[in-house]
């Protein structure tokens, strides 16, 4: 479903991606995983073309994304949750999903707010509250929720179980594996192995922007040089 060859992404002089390749197919969860600074953020905005790659090739279901407009990768399917959350503040729990809202997609699940609840019960509760009023774990779901709200066929979610409590982590893995057995493709990137092999099917070990792994969690366990010098656990 998407593919990235042999991709080249720069701030400025400085060389973060280098000759970065891998791909995810349908249905899949794969962990893009590495210490902090070691390109992951870099790579998804390469994907969302937030950062734009200076060579290379990036496919999703074949179309190639490298030089479109984010918004017109955005209305290809694919849904970006950043890392810092971006919620309306002001507007409540359900004027943030209205937001999200956009027309049904062929080949991707189609979220109700409803359904959406019933995935975040917490929001349910909540759904009359302003956006400042959450939790940090809380902004973080709302995010995740409102972006499902546009029906992304791959949704790529940045260290989604960073920064919120212990209780909510296991509560977003959940989600995220709910969120496979809809049929959604998902791209996470963690630096925490113990979330990402709770929820992803695949890791992808990346450091200094360049792939150094990438295989099943059974066969990374075969490999604990490969773990201790690339992860932080
Ligand atoms: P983190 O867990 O900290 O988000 P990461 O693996 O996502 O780490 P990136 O954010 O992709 O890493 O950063 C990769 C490298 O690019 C780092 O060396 C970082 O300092 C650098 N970098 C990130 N954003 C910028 C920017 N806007 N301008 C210049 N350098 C940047």
């Amino acid at each position: 479903m998407l593919e990235l060859h042999d991709v080249n992404s720069y701030y400025g002089k400085a060389h973060i991606l280098s000759d970065l390749g891998f791909s995810v197919g349908r249905g899949e969860v794969a962990a893009l995983l590495g210490r902090n600074g070691a390109g992951k953020t870099t790579t998804m905005k390469s994907v969302m073309q937030l950062v734009r790659p200076r060579s290379g090739e990036i496919r999703f279901d074949g179309t190639s994304l490298v030089g479109l407009p984010s918004h017109k990768v955005a209305r290809l399917g694919l849904g970006y949750v950043p890392e810092e959350r971006r919620i309306f503040s002001d507007l409540t729990i359900l004027e943030n999903l209205e937001v999200g809202r956009q027309p049904r997609r062929q080949g991707a699940p189609n979220w109700k707010v409803e359904t959406l609840f019933e995935l975040f019960p917490n929001l349910w509760e909540r759904r009359h509250n302003r956006g400042k009023a959450l939790s940090g774990g809380e902004q973080q779901m709302l995010t995740i929720a409102r972006t499902l709200m546009g029906n992304p066929k791959l949704l790529l979610l940045d260290e989604p179980s960073e920064g919120i409590a212990p209780v909510i982590v296991e509560q977003m893995a959940h989600t995220i594996v709910r969120l496979k057995q809809e049929g959604l493709t998902v791209i996470i990137s963690e630096q925490n192995l113990h979330f990402a092999r709770m929820v992803a099917d695949r890791a992808v070990i990346i450091e200094g922007g360049e792939k150094k792994f990438d295989g099943s969690f059974p066969e990374l366990e075969a490999q604990p040089e490969i773990r201790d010098a690339y992860l932080s656990v």
